[in-house]
């Protein structure tokens, strides 16, 4: 089941106007770049930017969808017109967390019906009922939780409620059996293959669809070229001691941690 979806201050945080109405959805940037992740990496895509996250991993990539939410609120028509200003097949929801807008499926059935390949990153704690052609969904591990050590604020005010919302099984087969599914895992280090062969096989149990090793993804730590120089070689090389696909992050290689990429 779907855990608590708040996004814990949102509406405050970006500063939702008296005019913004409840089907709009925050978002935090809209451009064209190459997917970096995943099975469909260097294809140009939109990418849709939401704003805000029910969870918060210390490593967080899109800090200001999360740790910090900016944005601007759009209606769903809004957002259509500015997707439709690029010349591009491929639209990818990603956010923060964008399936905990509500609004989000309203636009996932407004893409399809234009015609638009969607792919959606999420973590994978929601469970939605969305035409979605990939669903690349990010379960996290016990590495991902905002300890007071790693925690970007400093306080750990948010390790518990990570903890318990971060890898919900149940849902994840939803997604296996519900959409073309790729699971994208975060890895730090060799540590971490524990659990990833954990949930994978927790999931393989859940759900009433395959889960074949190439759609089981191994995606280095490290948001700069710099982190991800050290990461990057052990997790290939741990993908070809399990058997799983390596995904590079191309923009991370192509624009470092530019914003736009
Ligand atoms: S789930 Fe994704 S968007 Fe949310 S905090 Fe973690 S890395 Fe950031």
């Amino acid at each position: 089941m779907p855990v608590a979806s708040d996004t814990d201050g949102l509406a405050e945080a970006v500063g939702r106007s008296a005019e913004a109405s409840e089907g709009d959805l925050p978002i935090n940037e809209l451009f064209r770049s190459l997917q970096g992740e995943g099975r469909l990496a260097g294809v140009p895509s939109v990418f849709v930017r939401t704003s805000g996250c029910n969870l918060r991993c210390w490593f967080c990539d899109s800090y200001h969808t999360s740790w910090e939410p900016t944005g601007d609120w759009y209606s769903v028509d809004d957002v259509l017109a500015a997707v439709d200003e690029y010349d591009a097949d491929h639209v990818v929801l990603t956010g923060g967390e964008p399936l905990v807008h509500d609004a989000s499926v309203a636009l996932l059935e407004a893409l399809a019906d234009r015609g638009y390949h969607t792919t959606v990153e999420t973590n994978g704690t929601i469970a939605v009922d969305a035409p979605i052609d990939l669903a690349s969904v990010s379960p996290k591990l016990e590495s991902s939780t905002p300890t007071a050590e790693r925690d970007p604020k400093g306080d750990g005010e948010w390790a518990d409620r990570h903890e318990a919302r971060r890898l919900d099984v149940d849902v994840l087969a939803e997604f296996v059996e519900r959409y073309d599914t790729q699971l994208k895992f975060v890895v730090t280090g060799p540590d971490d293959m524990g659990e990833i062969e954990d949930a994978v096989a927790r999931v393989r149990d859940a759900a009433d669809a395959p889960v074949p090793d190439d759609s089981v993804l191994l995606m280095p730590e490290g948001q700069t070229r710099e982190q991800l120089t050290e990461t990057r070689r052990v997790v290939a090389d741990l993908a070809l001691e399990y058997g799983y696909r390596y995904t590079p992050r191309l923009h991370v290689d192509l624009w470092n941690d530019a914003p736009g990429t």
